[in-house]
């Protein structure tokens, strides 16, 4: 689109040759510049809109598209919110089977890794034994063995959660006096803002169109923004980059069939031109559950993933957060 000070020096310009052509304009009768003038600013008019709609303008079908998917990304419907707080906490225990590893156990269980660490004093993501018993318990955070000197307040701010949140899932009926050595559970203690990377929602890495400025692919006079990646997917599974809420799923436009999964901590991900969709609106999946199919619907040239991350309502580049490994 053309800045709207293109338009202001054109008027300038216009007032400024009247100036210059003043004894010119001098001669002719009052009336007749009247006309002159009124006739100027009716052909103006008629040149603004032409200019607004210049070859750099994106085509409208497709802004269109991104106004509708913007509008829908940005609701609240399709932010996350935490699973049912008052679901009972449950600790399991998972004997390590050979070949297993710490993300394919997280991943099984939808819960984090941070969670796994923190639960069973793991420090690193070192391999595991086959055997190991670990305790997983099925919410995010960590089970915390209580040691002289603790108490909640202390592990409540070392942690940012909320003491009534301890409370309330430990039913601690003395939060003052914890027993040494007993165990509680701190929810969400998981440093959620620490991203340890997305997921591929694809089995193949090969992008076929990157993120950032391109030519338009169904009309390449035209330049356009790319807010994702286009990853090559042949009708394949597509996972949830994440664990997360299904917040969206249906007919997007140009996108076709689209899912948006929110993440804890303000982050999105959406999966576009999907031939099958397998999750519901409200669902809670894992990092790696298949969720969907791929394919070539709505304004898509042939089967693809169109895949997105936002955070905060931003688009981000999806290469810089996927997991390199
Ligand atoms: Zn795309």
């Amino acid at each position: 689109m053309l800045p709207n000070n293109d338009m202001a020096s054109l008027a300038g310009e216009t007032r400024s040759r009247f100036k210059r052509a003043g004894t010119f304009f001098s001669r002719i009768p009052r009336k007749f510049l009247l006309v002159i003038s009124a006739a100027l600013a009716l052909s103006l008019i008629a040149i603004i809109p032409n200019l607004t709609n210049g070859p750099e303008e994106p085509i409208d079908p497709i802004l269109q598209d991104d106004i509708e998917k913007n509008k829908i990304l940005q609701s609240s419907n399709t932010d996350y919110s935490n699973p049912d707080a008052k679901e009972k906490l449950v600790i399991v225990e998972h004997v390590v089977k050979p070949g297993e590893n710490l993300s394919v156990i997280a991943r099984d269980y939808g819960i984090s890794i941070d969670t796994i660490c923190g639960s069973n004093n793991l420090r690193s993501y070192d391999f595991i034994r086959a055997g190991t018993r670990l305790k997983i318990p099925n919410k995010d955070g960590i089970l915390y063995r209580m040691r002289g000197g603790n108490n909640i307040t202390g592990i409540a701010k070392k942690y940012r959660v909320s003491i009534e949140k301890i409370i309330a899932e430990n039913d601690l009926k003395n939060p003052d006096f914890v027993q040494k050595d007993s165990v509680i559970f701190i929810p969400d203690a998981k440093p959620q803002n620490i991203i340890r990377g997305f997921m591929w929602p694809t089995r193949g890495r090969y992008i076929t169109c990157g993120y950032g400025w391109r030519r338009n692919p169904f009309n390449r006079k035209y330049r356009e923004f790319h807010q994702g990646l286009d990853i090559r997917a042949r009708y394949e599974w597509i996972r949830a980059s994440k664990y997360g809420k299904v917040t969206y799923t249906g007919w997007m436009g140009g996108y076709g069939n689209a899912v948006i999964i929110a993440h804890p901590g303000g982050w999105k991900t959406l999966y576009a031109h999907l031939s099958r969709i397998i999750v519901r609106r409200g669902q809670y999946v894992k990092q790696g559950q298949t969720i969907a199919r791929s394919g070539n619907t709505g304004r898509s040239t042939g089967p693809h993933l169109h895949y997105e991350i936002i955070k905060s309502g931003r688009n981000k580049n999806p290469y810089t957060y996927l997991h390199k490994k």
